[in-house]
């Protein structure tokens, strides 16, 4: 159980780790995040996680209060504090307190900086030998050129509303589609297509979050020698592919076994899935930022 919650780099006790209710994360999802992992006193891709934290903030005119140095220590001082080395690592920035209910940004000069820290699970560990079932939902993923999907901002409603509708079908997760129609991710994970040996997964631009463990995929999948296509993929393209896994930070590699009623493959989790997963395994503990 975790104790310390870091606020602009002080340790609060979890308790007493308050925001005030005019802060713009709450009242707007004015802010950013990011979600990491440290396996075995190894904090994974810390590095890129930074720098897409950077990005996002970068995007919607926010300026992070400590450099890229200062928040590598203060995560890893945060683990510390917290006796973990295994743990889930969020990062949330909010704007903070404004000027009452006023829109405009410029006049917030106290950004919030918190890092949570704790022990976690994502799905339940029988789900990766079994494999989930999704279906496409009606929730299109926001588009691009209106608020991109690279930031990762405090105002997750579109992905909630895709996990919502997951649930109320009785399924696993969600499958969102662009408005046009093309498949982009899941609720939170990005998706991948296994074809006769080819590895397939959607462009950035139609919409997907730049996922660092997709890149990580990818990077693998060539070491291991396969191609790894990005390219437009329909619902045809994953109902009849041999294989379909997400992967995501907190998912890391999930093999998907039935979409709308289509069973994927011979309906398991397939050889790629689980050569992927049992590859990235050996990376998290050595790709990274050690405590
Ligand atoms: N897509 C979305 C919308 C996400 O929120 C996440 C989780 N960050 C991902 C994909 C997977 O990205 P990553 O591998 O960097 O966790």
């Amino acid at each position: 159980m975790s104790e310390w919650i870091s606020i602009n780099n002080e340790f609060v006790r979890k308790e007493d780790a308050k925001v005030s209710i005019y802060d713009r994360g709450f009242l707007f999802g004015d802010g950013v995040f990011e979600g990491i992992r440290a396996y075995s006193g190894n904090v994974f891709k810390l590095k890129e996680h930074i720098e897409r934290l950077y990005d996002s903030a970068k995007s919607i005119l926010l300026d992070i209060p400590y450099t890229r140095e200062q928040i590598t220590q203060i995560v890893v001082d945060t683990l510390h504090k917290n006796q973990l080395n295994t743990a889930y690592i969020r990062i949330i920035v909010s704007r903070g307190v404004g000027m009452g209910y006023s829109l405009d940004p410029f006049v917030c000069h106290a950004p919030q900086f918190i890092v949570i820290t704790e022990a976690f699970e994502a799905f339940p560990s029988h789900l990766y030998d079994q494999g989930l079932e999704i279906i496409t939902v009606p929730t299109r993923r926001n588009r691009s050129d209106v608020l991109s999907p690279q930031v990762k901002s405090l105002n997750y409603l579109n992905n909630i509303l895709v996990k919502a509708e997951a649930i109320v079908a009785g399924v696993n997760d969600g499958l969102m589609l662009n408005t046009e129609g093309y498949v982009v991710e899941g609720t939170t994970q990005n998706i991948f297509a296994v074809k006769n040996n080819e590895i397939m997964t959607p462009p950035c631009y139609l919409g997907a979050l730049e996922g660092i463990t997709r890149n990580s995929v990818i990077e693998l999948s060539e070491r291991l020698g396969y191609i790894t296509t990005e390219r437009t993929l329909t619902r045809h393209d994953l109902y009849t592919a041999d294989e379909v896994f997400f992967t995501g930070t907190a998912a890391e590699i999930i093999g998907v076994i039935k979409i709308d009623g289509r069973l994927i493959g011979d309906g398991k989790p397939g050889v790629k899935t689980k050569l992927f997963f049992e590859e990235f395994k050996k990376i998290v503990v050595e790709d990274g930022v050690k405590i």
